[in-house]
């Protein structure tokens, strides 16, 4: 077990208000680990970068060679179906070598350490590797005993920073800016690496968080937080009144040790996410939810499928996102691609 004394950074729940700026940069870093570390323009330069990737999924072959030659192997000790496929897919587009390793066919199930795992992974030369695991900093101790660049997608309650990434992008596309948007995280706020990394990448990019959880899951260092963007609402619906964005987070029984919550169905009463809660909401609100969603308990179907959702939306997008992820953790410009513009230009063969 990992404790929180071996995260770079010390406590979990500090939140950055650095304000949004447009530098024009290049991506130095040789992993990602979390969203606290980025600063905003680095932010701003992978969804950048992702919205180059997009379009790539509207083309008949869908394929490029930027990362032909590199192996990036998934490491996943936790379920996981979005996440993982789209890594998959994503390094499979890019021409890469892709491996994926699951905690059932892995010799953890032997005995092995995590750390064991990862160096003799790490004897076999990969780039990257993408690492899920139910231990807070995992990814960030891969990084220590590892060379090759670490992704972390995500580690127990801590962070999933490729889900905040892929969460700002759709909100971009759809509201132009984070800056000054009202931006609702309703749910089990105290166990979701969603919304820790989303709350960090939000007030970092400019935007007015409102939390609204039953205060059972709410982290209790959050009942001291004075940040200027960043509150906690005293119910869910003067959470949603005027919401620009709405993320519906899941109740993460998988990581509840102790009873959170009377029931699943007062939990629905209270919080969960209906039409009539939405109406609240401005007009053009838009909805957000992770997955995987629990229809009837966090979200009702008629919110899930309405038209102010965009939970689709933001699948297709994680796949731009990983991918620009890849792409920009390998050096950005390899295989004589001079950017992403030409890279993508040229056709796999
Ligand atoms: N898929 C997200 C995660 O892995 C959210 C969830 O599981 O509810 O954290």
């Amino acid at each position: 077990m990992i404790s929180e004394s071996d995260l770079p950074n010390g406590r979990f729940f500090n939140v950055h208000t650095t304000r949004f700026s447009n530098i024009t940069m290049t991506f130095s870093r040789q992993h990602l680990l979390g969203i606290r570390e980025l600063e905003p323009a680095e932010i701003t330069h992978i969804l950048d970068a992702a919205e180059n990737f997009r379009h790539l999924a509207d083309r008949p072959i869908k394929k490029v060679p930027t990362l032909r030659g590199r192996t990036v192997i998934n490491l996943f000790f936790e379920p996981s179906t979005r996440t993982r496929t789209s890594f998959e897919i994503a390094a499979k587009r890019l021409s890469a070598d892709t491996i994926n390793i699951s905690a059932s066919s892995s010799s953890v199930t032997k005995g092995e350490t995590l750390l064991d795992t990862a160096r003799n992974l790490q004897a076999m030369s990969p780039d990257l590797i993408v690492i899920r695991h139910s231990s807070a900093g995992a990814a960030h101790a891969l990084a220590r005993v590892c060379q090759a660049g670490i992704i972390n997608a995500g580690d127990g309650a801590h962070e999933h920073p490729t889900q905040a990434l892929l969460d700002a992008l759709t909100i971009r596309q759809h509201k132009g800016t984070l800056e000054n948007l009202r931006v609702a995280i309703i749910g089990d706020i105290l166990h979701s690496r969603v919304a820790r990394s989303n709350i960090h990448l939000l007030t970092k990019l400019g935007a007015h968080v409102r939390l609204a959880a039953p205060r059972t899951l709410l982290p209790p260092q959050f009942a001291a937080i004075a940040e200027r963007n960043l509150e906690i609402a005293p119910n869910i619906e003067d959470a949603l009144t005027d919401a620009d964005v709405v993320i519906v987070l899941r109740i993460q029984s998988e990581r509840q040790t102790d009873a959170f919550l009377p029931s699943m169905r007062e939990y629905a009463v209270h919080f969960g996410l209906n039409k009539k809660r939405l109406a609240r909401a401005a007009r053009d609100v838009i909805v957000l939810h992770p997955g995987p969603m629990n229809r009837g308990i966090e979200i009702s179907s008629d919110v899930a499928d309405g038209t102010h959702s965009l939970i689709l939306d933001q699948v297709a997008n994680g796949l731009a996102v990983r991918m620009a992820t890849l792409y920009l953790l390998s050096g950005g410009t390899p295989h004589g691609a001079a950017n992403i513009g030409d890279a993508l230009l040229r056709d796999s063969t």
